[in-house]
């Protein structure tokens, strides 16, 4: 049976109708689509959103975890009001001075960042990030964990969440393709490795590490799964040895764990890091940062720097492309400085991390009080609510999780004014109130007697 949404929800259907025949599905990304129809929104305001059916929600989907000060938050609408003033236009096309300060601010936060180059989105910094390693290396092949995104491209779009009955060994997962028309090459050349599981990791580390460039992970998975220290530690260990360089993919981790990402908590150097949503304070953004010594192979253009700043010799000769026309976007990191400018402010990370535990205790409590068993799995500010009493390290492990419930619980939130995508993970913002947590545990505990206590 389909969910239902409220009946109030008449324009949005209506608009989906008229999405649906000019856009393919009527979405911009698969992912926004939930039945019967998605949500049209029409205006954000600090923690809340509001349907173009005139609905008010609390908004945990913050943009999939990008808007980290909620909607509309007057120093990033200042910020980019005065910088397009102050530049008397948009953008460049040229370097400018926001490229260097926040190139600074990166170096400054993340232990494992020394030099900087942008691009448009997460996606295409992972991206980067890989082609860097795979040319500093002099070798093609890389390793990436089972249930981690990088973003949609064939090299990386592989096991993210594979079909049980194509997945294969808990030790030894299969390259499981997440869209139809990925190339067979990307097929046989990315290594499919199992998250949190250090000896099992280093076997198959060790048996391609000629021909691997880099592994690269999300330090904590979907933004959820954490890392464990010692798989971590073990990780970083074995790559070092085997010349295999360790990419941190911190788009979701990034600025929400601390503003120093994974790295600054586990205290763990990667030796390139990719960054995206917060950085862009909800323009389209990516960073990859990285060693000096990686990062100068994309100095391309054999100047000065190339000569002078200790470029690995073995590749002088070689272009590393790396462009784009809308790459370090004044506008874009007008934006993304005025966002970090905030969280840097007093208790402000402290506050909002606090804030986020304190959600999930008490949903955890209600739950508990209710006896269903449910745990929220997270770090930092982003969270998930699973239905199960087993652990969770992992993307296997979630399928011990009740789905089903877990939908019809989020399908009568949404009635109630809580929005997150359905089994979508929660992200927090500065903005969130005491209220609005409030409001949130007494939605759910609506939602648990219309769902639960009226079907038992
Ligand atoms: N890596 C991670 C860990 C992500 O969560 C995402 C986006 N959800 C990406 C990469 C891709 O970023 P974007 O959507 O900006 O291309």
């Amino acid at each position: 049976t389909n969910p239902e949404l409220s009946d109030h929800t008449e324009k949005s259907a209506s608009l989906y109708d008229q999405a649906c025949e000019v856009i393919p599905g009527g979405v911009t990304a698969n992912i926004k689509y939930f039945k019967p129809h998605p949500l049209v929104m029409e205006r954000g305001e600090k923690s809340h959103l509001f349907d173009v059916d005139g609905n008010e929600y609390i908004d945990y989907l913050l943009c999939y975890g990008a808007l980290i000060l909620g909607h509309g938050h007057h120093s990033v609408f200042e910020a980019v009001q005065n910088q397009m003033t102050q530049a008397g236009t948009t953008i460049f096309g040229t370097p400018h001075r926001l490229e260097i300060e926040m190139a600074n601010k990166l170096i400054d936060l993340y232990p494992g960042i020394e030099m900087v180059r942008y691009t448009n989105s997460g996606l295409e910094a992972t991206q980067l990030a890989l082609r860097i390693a795979s040319a500093y290396t002099g070798k093609s092949k890389v390793a990436k964990f089972e249930g981690h995104y990088h973003g949609g491209y064939d090299q990386v779009l592989l096991s993210v969440n594979p079909d049980e009955s194509k997945a294969g060994l808990d030790a030894a997962p299969n390259a499981v393709p997440e869209s139809s028309g990925i190339s067979d090459h990307h097929v046989k050349n990315t290594l499919i490795l199992p998250f949190n599981n250090i000896n099992a990791t280093e076997k198959l580390l060790r048996e391609h590490a000629k021909d691997l460039s880099a592994v690269i992970i999300e330090p904590v998975q979907g933004g959820f799964i954490p890392a464990k220290q010692s798989f971590l530690n073990g990780l970083r260990k074995v790559t070092e040895e085997l010349g295999i360089l360790l990419i941190f993919d911190e788009v979701k981790t990034g600025f929400r764990l601390g503003l120093g990402g994974a790295q600054e908590i586990y205290n763990i150097k990667p030796d390139l890091t990719a960054l995206g949503k917060v950085l862009g304070g909800g323009f389209p953004v990516g960073a990859v940062g990285g060693k000096k010594e990686i990062m100068m192979i994309s100095a391309s253009n054999k100047g000065r720097d190339i000569l002078t700043a200790g470029a690995n010799n073995n590749h002088k000769n070689e272009v590393l492309f790396h462009s784009g026309t809308y790459n370090g976007h004044p506008t874009v990191l007008a934006a993304g400085l005025a966002t970090i400018h905030v969280l840097e402010q007093g208790s402000m990370m402290k506050d909002l991390i606090s804030k986020t535990e304190s959600l999930r205790s008490q949903l955890e409590s209600l739950y508990a009080s209710k006896n269903i068993p449910m745990k929220t799995v997270g770090i930092g500010s982003i969270f998930n609510i699973l239905f199960t009493k087993s652990a969770i390290e992992n993307y296997r492990d979630m399928k011990h999780a009740d789905r089903n419930l877990r939908e019809k619980i989020d399908y009568e939130l949404l009635k109630l004014g809580i929005y997150t995508k359905p089994l979508n993970r929660y992200s927090m913002s500065v903005v969130h109130t005491d209220e609005d947590i409030l409001a949130t545990v007494h939605a759910h505990e609506k939602a648990i007697e219309r769902v639960v206590e009226n079907e038992s």
